[in-house]
């Protein structure tokens, strides 16, 4: 499982290529495009399905043999975004020696220095002109060799630099891409056409990122360790997916899987957990089985939701930095998150939901707190809650160094996890 983890890694160096990788998997294995646009289909017990929203974010469904109204669903949701860099319009910068560099703009909560020096790439999407002005094309793009690298200052210039050093995102963190004397020649406009087959002409817009080229990897002595980029939250997005595709087929509890970007930014948009979206599909899910607004309504409330979003491992450089009785480690299993401010979902009742499903799964659990002088950070659970009140719980696997370009989890964890939802996902 943890080679395909690693593939699914790979596969994804931003949200578009992420939802793509899910796609990948979720088609083969009968799981049928549905478009919101178009009049949907009454779903049946058995039926597979999954939608989009705005290239970004997916919801997957298997229909259980239950109504809706008497067993509610069962909902594991995660993120796709990562902190990164958006490539800024207008993003060349041309200067002494004909270096070229493109004008960023931070997304999300990176920690900027670990940015520096590796072999970075773009990843995203084009918008492409058709006939149609309100519908252009979108062409995925994925440049897999190394292309652009965020130079460090050597260690001559500030010999402070290993005491703590203030980063500029405007200043200090602006990728380099090409050494070409002609300063009137565009770079970057052309190397996207010719990476999508289309003319400069044709580009209407982007969204691109950078992204680390360096595979995903396992570590430790007996490797028992995975270092990557983006394993939050592509780390629980992928236990989502193994976990819905190797589910009981024909389950009397509706399954679903719901992937929302955006998280890192707050997830106030369309595609984010806090959107109507999720809440507008089953909605119509259940009015199209032939259920009322009050079929709908009981639904939500016999749901139960796992939000499912990293959490931190028990750092041996910085133990003071962690809670004194709820810390933790690493290979211990999945971490059931508390927040006395209710950042997160999870509350007495909804821990011991998780706690029993874990234990039926024969996986050991764990809990998190905030040491009660460090602020937290936030996720999708009590986001999701707005526009539907379900009850939940909010869980990730314990990793180190969340937010570096790099971050490292623990494979026995990612397979507990898995084993974790399929079991709730049987329920
Ligand atoms: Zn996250």
């Amino acid at each position: 499982m943890i080679n395909s983890l690693i593939s699914f890694l790979n596969a994804s160096p931003v949200n578009f290529l992420a939802v793509e990788a899910l796609r990948n998997r979720l088609e083969p294995a009968g799981f049928r495009a549905l478009d919101a646009t178009a009049a949907m289909p009454a779903l049946k017990a058995g039926d597979t399905v999954y939608f989009t929203k705005n290239d970004s974010s997916l919801y997957a469904l298997r229909i259980g043999s239950k109504s809706l109204a008497e067993a509610g669903f069962h909902i594991v949701c995660a993120h796709c975004d990562s902190p990164t860099f958006r490539i800024k319009p207008a993003a060349e910068m041309h200067g002494e020696g004909g270096i070229v560099r493109l004008n960023t703009e931070v997304y999300g909560g990176p920690i900027l220095s670990t940015w520096f020096d590796r072999p970075l790439s773009l990843a995203g999407r084009v918008i492409v002109r058709t006939d149609d002005p309100m519908h252009p094309a979108t062409r995925l793009l994925h440049i897999q060799r190394p292309l652009l690298t965020i130079p460090n200052l050597a260690i001559h210039f500030n010999r402070q630099v290993n005491d703590g050093v203030k980063l500029s995102k405007q200043k200090d963190m602006l990728p380099v891409l090409a050494a070409q004397m002609d300063k009137s020649a565009p770079v970057l406009l052309p190397l996207i056409a010719a990476e999508i087959g289309c003319d400069t002409a044709d580009i209407l817009d982007f969204d691109l990122y950078l992204y680390d080229t360096t595979p995903a990897t396992r570590v430790g002595l007996n490797a028992e360790f995975i270092s990557s980029g983006r394993l939050d939250d592509l780390s629980m997005v992928h236990a989502g997916l193994e976990a819905l595709l190797s589910a009981d087929a024909a389950p009397g509890t509706t399954q679903i899987l719901a992937i929302f970007d955006n998280e890192e930014t707050g997830s106030q948009t369309k595609q984010g957990a806090g959107s109507p979206f999720l809440a507008t599909l089953l909605q119509r899910i259940v009015t199209l089985q032939g259920g009322t607004f009050d079929d709908y309504a009981r639904a939500v409330e016999h749901a139960f939701m796992i939000s499912a979003d990293n959490a931190h491992a028990w750092h041996p450089n910085y133990p003071e930095k962690m809670d004194p009785t709820n810390h933790p480690v690493m290979g211990g299993g999945p971490v059931i998150k508390f927040n006395a401010a209710q950042k997160y979902a999870s509350d007495a009742v909804s821990a011991a939901v998780f706690a029993s499903i874990c234990e039926k799964a024969g996986v050991p659990c764990q809990r998190f707190v905030n040491h009660s002088d460090v602020a937290g950070g936030s996720t999708l659970g009590n986001i999701l809650a707005s526009s539907l009140p379900l009850r939940g719980v909010d869980m990730g696997n314990p990793i180190w160094a969340m937010h570096s370009c790099r971050e490292t989890g623990s494979c026995a964890d990612h397979e507990y996890c898995i084993r974790a939802f399929r079991a709730f996902y049987n329920l």
